[in-house]
């Protein structure tokens, strides 16, 4: 199944997507994800991406999607993927049908409130850049990463005001696309409206629609 993930920033979107990647044995692709790598390993599309970048310029929609093409044609791609990041607007939508349908939108539904008490009590790796929480997602040790021991710490743009205007350009940004994709039939909401919430518990309630849906 070809699942989209949608949801603002700090959503647990790349949380569950991760999960959800394991339990359906269909991989997470994070566009984010994608262009660093490809940018790592220096590749031509890699060196034009980082041309981009170091002009101030956007990387254009074409190339995230050609970047996008080359990962969903590996054969792990043949019986779906989760897609988390793309498409954020609707020129992203229409360049993404030009190489892949889409089966299912899951569209996290999270109050701005609510986003901005996970946020601020956010912990990131200074490591390897894994994500803890104060509240719902502990490390076993305080201030440790589990998987590397490295420091966590709270992330400068994990202010509540900065959070706030982040929320804003989203929501700007993808209403329009919300709207573009309701005629599709495919967008299933899933709401969270507490903050502490365990992620398993949202991810079996995703697991639950993607089971409906097949
Ligand atoms: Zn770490």
């Amino acid at each position: 199944m070809r699942i989209l993930m949608f949801g603002p920033p700090g959503s647990g979107k790349g949380t569950y997507a991760s999960r959800l990647s394991v339990k359906l044995n269909a991989p997470h692709i994070s566009t984010g994800d994608l262009v660093r790598d490809e940018i790592k390993k220096q590749t031509d599309l890699g060196k034009r991406i980082s041309d981009y970048s170091s002009r101030g310029q956007l990387v254009p929609d074409k190339t995230i999607c050609e970047l996008l093409q080359k990962r969903i044609s590996q054969p792990d791609c043949k019986s779906g993927f989760i897609l988390d990041g793309f498409p954020r607007t609707i020129p992203q939508a229409q360049e993404l049908e030009k190489i892949s349908s889409t089966d299912l939108i899951i569209n996290l539904d999270v109050p701005d409130d609510v986003i901005i008490e996970r946020l601020s009590t956010r912990l990131t790796c200074k490591s390897c850049g894994a994500i803890y929480n104060e509240r719902s997602l502990k490390p076993r040790t305080e201030g440790k990463c589990d998987k590397c021991h490295g420091q966590l710490y709270k992330r400068e743009d994990d202010q509540p005001k900065v959070i706030q205007e982040r929320l804003n350009v989203y929501r700007n940004q993808t209403q329009p696309l919300l709207e573009y994709y309701q005629k599709t039939g495919q967008i299933r909401n899933v709401s969270n409206k507490e903050a502490g919430l365990p992620p398993d518990k949202v991810v079996q309630e995703i697991l639950k629609i993607i089971e409906n849906e097949s």
